[in-house]
């Protein structure tokens, strides 16, 4: 099982997450954030921390939110380790009202 960064995330990248996780398995491009399946150990941290609800346990992802599953599988395989939290992208605050948070 993994976590799941999903479509929320695109062009807000808080990096809140990245903050809580207890392993480095965040891989990020410039606009967001993917879990690499294989370092994730499940323990669900991340979760509460995203201020847009962008991360889903697998098996709770929403039907229409399923491909970012193998998404983040492949992404994360070739983007770089996000370590530490970062500034959130420019268009992060106003992507948040945009979404309704
Ligand atoms: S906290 Fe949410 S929006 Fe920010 S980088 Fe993490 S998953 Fe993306
Ligand atoms: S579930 Fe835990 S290990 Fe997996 S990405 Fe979130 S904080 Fe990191």
């Amino acid at each position: 099982m993994t976590f799941v960064v999903t479509a929320n995330c695109k062009h807000c990248r808080f990096t809140d997450c990245v903050a809580v996780c207890p392993v480095e398995c965040f891989h990020g491009d410039e606009e967001m954030l993917y879990i690499d399946p294989e370092e994730c150990i499940d323990c669900g941290a991340c979760v509460p921390e995203c201020p847009v609800e962008a991360i889903y346990d697998e098996a709770q992802l929403p039907s229409d939110q399923k491909e970012w599953l193998k998404i983040n599988a492949e992404r994360s395989k070739v983007l770089p380790v996000i370590a530490e939290q970062v500034e959130p992208l420019p268009t992060a605050e106003k992507r948040k009202q945009e979404l309704g948070f």
